[in-house]
């Protein structure tokens, strides 16, 4: 009995992994050069149904290149969690100033204009806010290894949430970030971040995992030199921004993977990944394209849900 125990965790713990590799939605890196496993639709594997009806509300507008596939998005102002995983008392951008860079861009995300380009996705009850509050965070310096694979992030995530340390909330979106001396399978050659969705202490846990691109600055950094890079810290903390955006927009219009992507898969910021539209020079001579919180940033752009559809950097402006 007891082997026989032993076999199905073992097989039923492959089936997990299965789903969630089936079940995330990823960043490509920069070039696009998708290597195997990048094609992680939510469509097309038979884990993830979307639902039949199609949109029945006032709030789903659609016709502009991105389809509705039935499923809720993440309304009102959507609480961040933050598990800052690894050691992030380091060296280089590893370091507390990218946890406070971080923390301000989440507020200076909040409300915008760029994040009202969010705004612009519903489901029939109604419509992405485009506000977001840092609620908490907290560190794990390492109580998974240095060799993370989803599942591995699961634990670490579920850990913060039976603890106590984070609350459990399905309305929410955590973020698992991790410094640049701990790899993550497929981070850096297949994808610069991913999100999905599981079952964790008994709710509806939605996830994004974002590592310090410093680990992959040719593959996952516009610019080895962000804006807010200070001497010798790399551009780590400006690329991890610039994902989290992608991350977050995907994470709110299409938290489980249900609800807005187009016929090839690819959800809002997947239409428009490092694409960034007209730049202006910083004073350390890095590009931005969005002053957010009193900060100079370069984000990607999102994709706009009306007007036809297309790459804005700000709800209402120019397609790019
Ligand atoms: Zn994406």
């Amino acid at each position: 009995m007891k082997s026989l125990f032993a076999n199905f965790s073992h097989l039923l713990a492959f089936v997990v992994v299965l789903l969630a590799a089936n079940l995330l939605m990823a960043q490509k890196v920069r070039e696009n050069s998708a290597g195997p496993g990048e094609k992680m639709v939510p469509t097309g594997d038979g884990h993830a149904v979307a639902a039949p009806a199609g949109p029945k509300g006032q709030a789903v507008v659609t016709g502009n290149g991105i389809n509705y596939n039935g499923g809720p998005v993440l309304k009102n102002t959507v609480p961040i969690y933050i598990i800052w995983y690894g050691n992030w008392s380091g060296t280089g951008s590893n370091t507390q100033t990218t946890v406070n860079l971080i923390d301000s861009f989440i507020g200076g995300l909040s409300n915008s204009g760029y994040e009202k380009i969010n705004s612009t996705y519903g489901d029939t009850t109604g419509n992405v806010s485009g506000a977001m509050t840092l609620v908490k965070q907290v560190f794990d310096t390492g109580s998974q290894g240095t060799k993370l694979r989803n599942s591995k992030i699961s634990a670490a995530i579920s850990a913060q949430l039976t603890s106590g340390g984070l609350p459990t909330d399905p309305n929410g979106v955590y973020l698992f970030l991790s410094s640049s001396n701990v790899s993550e399978s497929g981070f850096c050659t297949q994808f610069c971040g991913f999100h999905t969705h599981q079952t964790l202490n008994g709710a509806d846990i939605k996830w994004a995992f974002i590592g310090n691109v410093d680990r992959c600055p040719s593959g996952c950094e516009i610019q080895t030199t962000g804006p807010n890079s200070t001497a010798g810290s790399g551009g780590g903390a400006d690329g991890m921004a610039n994902v989290i955006a992608h991350e977050t927009e995907e994470a709110i219009s299409d938290p489980d993977l249900n609800a807005w992507f187009d016929s090839s898969g690819n959800e809002n910021a997947d239409k428009c990944n490092f694409r960034f539209g007209p730049t202006q020079t910083a004073s350390n001579g890095a590009q931005f394209n969005q002053t957010l919180g009193g900060k100079d940033w370069m984000i990607q752009m999102n994709w706009e849900n009306s007007r036809g559809g297309g790459c804005d950097q700000t709800l209402g402006g120019a397609f790019f």
